[in-house]
């Protein structure tokens, strides 16, 4: 069986491990002592024989995201790192912060040696309020123990709050101060970013994996995971579990090994469905507890990794309502830049709403789907697409559940109404 491997998360029960004192006692700072004596091409070559990808949700390699900086242009470059994790069930990077955000600050110090920046920003939400003095007292302690400031300077931004600035574009347009929506690309954000310059926007998990594999080396990472899915990664998992958490493993774990290794759906229930990567991609059922939760094992079942975070419902969890709160959600993220979905969820929230109270008749999921068709790839970003995949994928595997509540003229899974209706929960 695959075995959970804290690479990420290995000091994280120390009591202290989110000081200067702590990371610097576990070895910390000696990768970027390490990367700071190479040549900055040498270290983006390392990160590209690791084989790490993107952890933000898009996996494209990091490495070669960093080799796309031109080279010898005299520009600022810039490195802005993307803390604004705000995926409904997506918990890894802020508990990383909390337990060691040194790790992300050493990161940083590497990735803008490698692509030759001397400013680099974190961009976090301004909601969580702990992680922010959390970072800010470890980007003190860091420039005061001389590994910031000396070439280059570490800036953290705390935003509104607007799940669109998790989306890289928007983020940059937030970080320049005008209203955070997505810009049209190209130019790619390596060639005209942030100010107008080349600038790689990196996710904490993807920066903060770089420290260790300068230090153990690309074969020691490319040893962990799958055939294209390198090292290891932090699975959130959450909802109806008996123990709830991040748990790091090595690419390709499956969710059976996970919840065996974590304790398992809570006692005397079992597993209805799942998102393997935030509510955004489309749902997994039972049927999926073997795919491997690597970009392409979760891709070739019909889903994406995304953010990896594993919310878990059992039978007592009514389909219908969970989509309904997830696209209650997008209806209000949405930007409003684009038709398509700046209307698109509006209409889909209303529709589930009566479909949730029983209202409506077949013809609605039809209409849902049209919808969703009309969305799913005209929309400006990625926001539009994603709010489509929990509707269409738990229309595809629960569509007698969504009839169900047309049948009884309520929610099957109303305590009273259920009593009339038998069935829905299977
Ligand atoms: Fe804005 Fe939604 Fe269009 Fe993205 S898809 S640009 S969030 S309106």
């Amino acid at each position: 069986m695959t075995k959970l491997v804290p690479v990420l998360s290995a000091h994280w029960d120390e009591k202290d491990s989110f000081t200067i004192e702590a990371y610097t006692r576990n070895g910390g700072y000696k990768a970027s002592k390490k990367a700071l004596a190479m040549d900055p091409d040498a270290v983006i070559q390392l990160v590209k024989d690791s084989g790490l990808r993107g952890r933000g949700g898009a996996g494209f390699p990091t490495g070669m995201k960093w080799g796309f900086i031109p080279q010898g242009d005299n520009k600022d470059h810039y490195l802005v790192v993307n803390a604004d994790e705000s995926e409904p069930g997506t918990c890894k990077d802020t508990p990383l912060l909390l337990a060691n955000p040194h790790v992300l600050i050493e990161g940083c110090i590497i990735a803008s040696h490698a692509i030759r920046a001397k400013h680099a920003f974190i961009y976090i939400r301004g909601e969580v309020t702990h992680v922010v003095r959390r970072l800010n007292q470890a980007i003190e302690d860091a420039y005061k123990a001389g590994h910031l400031g000396n070439g280059i300077e570490l800036v953290l931004h705390v935003g509104a709050g607007a799940y669109i600035c998790g989306e890289e574009t928007a983020l940059l347009d937030s970080l320049e101060g005008f209203r955070g929506q997505p810009r049209l690309r190209p130019p790619f954000p390596a060639i005209a970013g942030l100010y107008a310059r080349p600038t790689v926007v990196n996710n904490v998990e993807s920066i903060a994996s770089v420290p260790a594999i300068i230090e153990n080396g690309a074969e020691w990472y490319q040893a962990m995971g799958t055939e294209k899915s390198k090292g290891t990664t932090l699975y959130s998992l959450s909802g109806h579990v008996n123990n709830p958490g991040q748990f790091e493993a090595p690419l390709g774990i499956t969710l059976r090994e996970i919840l065996d290794l974590s304790g398992g759906i809570r006692n005397g229930h079992s597993l209805k469905f799942w998102t393997p990567g935030g509510s955004s991609t489309p749902l997994f059922t039972a049927e999926h507890l073997d795919v491997p939760l690597d970009y392409e094992g979760v891709s070739a079942a019909g889903s994406m990794l995304g953010t990896k975070a594993l919310q878990i419902f059992d039978e007592t969890t009514c389909v219908v309502r969970a989509v309904l709160r997830w696209t209650e959600f997008y209806k209000h993220e949405s930007c409003g830049k684009c038709t398509p979905c700046r209307e698109g969820t509006w209409w889909l929230v209303q529709i589930l709403r009566d479909l949730e109270n029983g209202k409506g008749t077949e013809a609605d999921l039809a209409k849902l789907l049209d919808l969703c068709d009309n969305i799913m790839g005209r929309s400006f970003c990625a926001l539009g697409d994603g709010a489509t995949s929990p509707i269409t994928s738990s229309i595809k595997y629960f569509r007698e559940e969504y009839i169900a509540h047309l049948t009884l003229g309520a929610c099957p899974f109303d305590p009273v109404a259920s009593t009339l209706f038998e069935g829905a929960s299977k």
